[in-house]
């Protein structure tokens, strides 16, 4: 076992001067059979702690186990994590291309507005040159009317002249 000659550091991690002569941090086993118990982190690796006694080992054990089982369920967990940052950047991808597609409809509204409004002119423009047309149409009619009248009655007059005599 190495000497409990050191002591803790400024920044909270015990170390002590270990039979290599070096300054070893102590690190903490998390192996099944010696759960808990400290050993110097140098290359001669040596416990700090004596051997556990059967309770504390039959206690380790169940602690490993539930270690095992919460680290299967933080595997889960992250997995979890990852996949919904997955669907969570797909997602991003998606709104974008959804903003991008409103704005082109947006730009399509307003250029097929523009053309609405540009057609409803011309539309109104055509129908005020068929009205003067129809008008034009209505007096001409009525003037021929008038003339084939007119010369309808002179040649009545004409003919029955030289019944009168
Ligand atoms: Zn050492």
């Amino acid at each position: 076992m190495a000497s409990r000659s050191g002591s803790e550091n400024s920044s909270g991690t015990s170390k002590l001067r270990c039979n290599c002569c070096a300054i070893a941090p102590i690190n903490m086993s998390l192996t099944k059979w010696n759960l808990g118990r400290r050993f110097t982190g140098c290359r001669n690796y040596q416990w700090v702690d004596g051997s556990t006694c059967a309770r504390g080992l039959d206690f380790a054990n169940v602690v490993a186990d539930r270690m095992v089982e919460q680290k299967d369920i933080n595997s889960n967990l992250a997995d979890e994590i990852q996949h919904l940052n997955h669907v969570k950047e797909e997602l991003i991808v998606k709104v974008e291309l959804l903003k991008k597609r409103k704005q082109m409809l947006k730009k399509q509204l307003e250029e097929a507005r523009v053309k609405n409004k540009k057609l409803e002119e011309k539309l109104s423009h055509v129908e005020e040159i068929m009205r003067k047309f129809i008008c034009l149409g209505i007096v001409i009619i009525s003037v021929l009317v008038i003339i084939c009248l007119k010369k309808e009655n002179i040649a009545n007059k004409q003919f029955r002249l030289p019944l009168v005599l």
